[in-house]
């Protein structure tokens, strides 16, 4: 029988949307202030998930609720388990709206809503998927389990939760990500530096204070330092012309703690450090070469030595490359300095297969002076994954968009995280078409519905050649 994908998955547009509409007026934001102990990560992530289980049990799907933290939608029957992973939680909704972001609208063929392309309207795809092979009555041979995450956004407890009492899929995909595919993840894991106490010594400079960054996966957007001291005339001529000769923004305050020094960068997820402008390492190598109390001094020039413009971790000595999955990246995120507290960097690393979070750790704290500081890893570090583009899995997956596209495939390496990772043969498959730009966690988040159709297509396609 020859099927024409895309005919099919277009019948169900209405019914799709209709649905999907019901899962973004969902606030399904992480919200543990407000949690109980039917819903143990808030209200909103139990009620979306609970909305989507119903849609299985309204289309007669087996479904699974396991704690309200994560669930399954269950078809057809096998000795192997074929996976798909999506999540209902959302990250917060933030401020830059031109629309209610739990209204969503549709406006010129695209879906605006949080949620919309991350992660409710590719998992509607992949659900729909589901339904018209079990509406077609496709031949399957292999129980396919549709596995829903609520805390993607955050510790993973969903999916955890569901691993611990539930069994593992052999293989499977996630539809949270981009086309054509990703099949490799570095290994994530954050380094944090914390100096040693140090003798004082009288200095022209005091370092006061010095602080950066909101996440260990955000490259600094702002950087304050407060400094006292005699300001020579060096240092006055360095703070007027730092700012217009490196492209960022430098504004001093005079403050009863002494003189407040601000500098503004551009954030950026951490996975690509060069996309952002590190106002940490930028204020360091403002003040570096200024005569600082030794504590001071060692803080900034660690940082100016060792972190600034490298993305790459060569000043480190971290830095690798594997010839599949790339550059080893590392990124200086959270910072704080005070003379009387702590005196730490936590640096975010995103390495490819070759080396490990020991070796990286090991070398950060000579390069640093084990004399000097101690080099932590707190919470534990993710390894590097990878599926090699000649496993049937990605091969399979890479034939049905090409074929379905007409656009080439290729395989892709990311540095960050997706559910993809948590079995071994496991990888991201859409929804994000290649010449969509990524509005994934933004303002104004939107998937045009053609594309979530066309996933609709390709996933149906896809589940069918490797379920049957
Ligand atoms: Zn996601
Ligand atoms: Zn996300």
């Amino acid at each position: 029988m020859t099927i024409n994908w895309q005919a099919e998955a277009e019948k169900y547009q209405d019914d799709l949307l209709k649905d999907l509409f019901g899962l973004l007026k969902i606030n399904s934001e992480r919200d543990v202030e407000h949690k109980t102990a039917d819903a143990p990560l808030g209200p909103g992530p139990a009620d979306a998930l609970k909305a989507m289980l119903a849609l299985g049990d309204r289309d007669g799907f087996k479904t699974l609720n396991v704690d309200n933290v994560a669930g399954r939608i269950e078809y057809g029957d096998g000795d192997e388990i074929f996976g798909l992973f999506g999540h209902m939680d959302v990250v917060p909704a933030g401020p830059g709206w031109t629309t209610d972001p739990y209204d969503p609208v549709i406006k010129d063929g695209k879906l605006y809503a949080r949620g919309s392309s991350d992660d409710k309207g590719p998992s509607i795809a992949a659900y729909y998927a589901l339904r018209l092979i079990k509406d077609l009555k496709l031949p399957v041979n292999k129980k396919i389990h549709f596995i829903i995450g609520t805390d993607e956004e955050s510790e993973w407890v969903g999916i955890n939760r569901y691993l611990e009492v539930e069994p593992a899929p052999d293989f499977g995909f996630s539809p949270d990500a981009e086309f054509p595919i990703i099949n490799g993840e570095k290994g994530i894991a954050t380094f944090k530096v914390v100096f040693k106490p140090i003798a004082a010594k009288p200095a022209s400079l005091t370092l006061r204070s010095f602080d950066a960054g909101i996440r260990v996966n955000m490259v600094p957007q702002d950087a304050t330092a407060v400094i006292e001291g005699t300001l020579t005339a060096d240092l006055k001529d360095a703070l007027a012309s730092f700012g217009p000769a490196n492209g960022v923004q430098v504004e001093t305050e005079d403050t009863p703690n002494g003189l407040k020094i601000t500098l503004t960068g551009k954030g950026a997820h951490a996975q690509e450090p060069k996309a952002g402008v590190n106002a940490a390492t930028y204020l360091a190598t403002l003040l570096a070469p200024f005569e600082f109390d030794p504590a001071g001094q060692r803080y900034l020039s660690a940082i100016a030595n060792l972190m600034h413009d490298d993305s790459r971790g060569h000043k480190l000595g971290i830095n690798y490359t594997d010839k599949v999955m790339g550059d080893l990246t590392a990124s200086a995120d959270m910072l704080t300095f005070s003379q009387d507290g702590e005196q730490s960097i936590a640096i975010n690393v995103r390495y490819p297969q070759g080396t490990d979070a020991d070796a990286i750790r090991d070398q950060i704290e000579t390069a640093v002076g084990a004399d000097d500081a101690d080099v932590v890893i707190p919470g534990h570090a993710q390894t590097p994954h990878y599926v090699a583009g000649d496993d049937p899995l990605v091969k399979t997956l890479m034939a049905v968009y090409e074929k379905q596209t007409g656009n080439k495939g290729h395989e892709q390496v990311i540095g960050g995280g997706t559910y993809g990772r948590i079995i071994e043969r496991g990888v991201a498959f859409g929804a994000q078409m290649p010449d969509q730009e990524n509005v994934m966690h933004q303002a104004n988040e939107y998937m045009p519905v053609a594309d979530i159709i066309k996933a609709v297509a390709i996933y149906a396609e896809a589940i069918s050649e490797l379920a049957k």
